[in-house]
């Protein structure tokens, strides 16, 4: 049984259909690039997928789960136990250094700080963004920003980590390098990675290649040139 199933899964907003019956597994650990033209329903694909917001028809299950069957309280434990986002822009508090962003999920998760510092002061050198650490977010450099932010999303070890346009706001060095970062540690976590992209070259990186069209995911996918 495949960790992630959709099943027809459809939402509309209104008369809007965002997603128009996808069915798709993903597999434990695998890393997913997801592209198609602005209005194809990736972002909302990915809401869905982490529990942000609810399908109007079909079903997902995680892990043997039906997401559907967890109510706001349960969903709000799944997406912060399980669920890592890095979205185009960071969503760090400006009010907050970035160590203490990055332990927030912890803190909103009652989850045990123990070694949880030291794990992210180790992480920070990876990414090379110790001098970071007790800066405030508007005092770091767009990429840096982003390292924190995947910092803070991986914090929990999540078993699906949702990134959406994590590059959007990057230029092409350090959208590599992003790329590479999320390759490398969603690997290391064990976690299935999820990156939506119009950068050809940023899927790439990524071992299985999703496309979508009209709120539908392409099977099987277009050949590339
Ligand atoms: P993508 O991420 O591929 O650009 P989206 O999932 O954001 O596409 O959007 C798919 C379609 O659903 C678009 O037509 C968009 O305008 C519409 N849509 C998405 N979210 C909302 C919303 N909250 N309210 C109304 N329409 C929405
Ligand atoms: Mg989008």
């Amino acid at each position: 049984m495949s960790f992630i199933q959709v099943q027809n899964l459809k939402k509309n907003f209104g008369k809007v259909f965002a997603l128009n019956g996808v069915s798709i597994n993903l597999e434990a650990g695998e890393q997913y690039a997801i592209q198609g033209s602005s209005g194809s329903g990736k972002s909302t694909l990915l809401y869905l997928l982490g529990g942000l917001d609810r399908p109007s028809e079909g079903s997902i299950e995680i892990d043997g789960r039906d997401l559907s069957k967890l109510n706001d309280e349960e969903m709000a434990k799944f997406r912060n136990s399980e669920v890592g986002f890095v979205f185009q822009f960071h969503f760090l508090l400006p009010s907050m250094n970035c160590m203490d962003n990055i332990l927030l999920p912890a803190k909103i998760g009652g989850v045990s700080q123990g070694n949880l510092k030291s794990e992210v002061e180790n992480l920070a050198e990876r990414l090379k963004v110790s001098h970071c650490l007790k800066k405030y977010p508007f005092e770091l450099s767009g990429g840096e920003q982003q390292r924190v932010n995947i910092i803070r999303a991986l914090s929990l070890k999540p078993k699906i980590l949702l990134c959406d346009e994590p590059t959007g706001n990057l230029d092409s060095e350090n959208s590599m390098n992003v790329a590479q970062i999320l390759k490398a540690l969603a690997l290391d976590f064990g976690s299935t990675l999820l990156v939506v992209t119009h950068d050809n070259i940023v899927a790439k990186e990524f071992a299985n290649q999703l496309f979508m069209k009209d709120g539908l995911m392409q099977m099987p996918p277009p050949a590339l040139p």
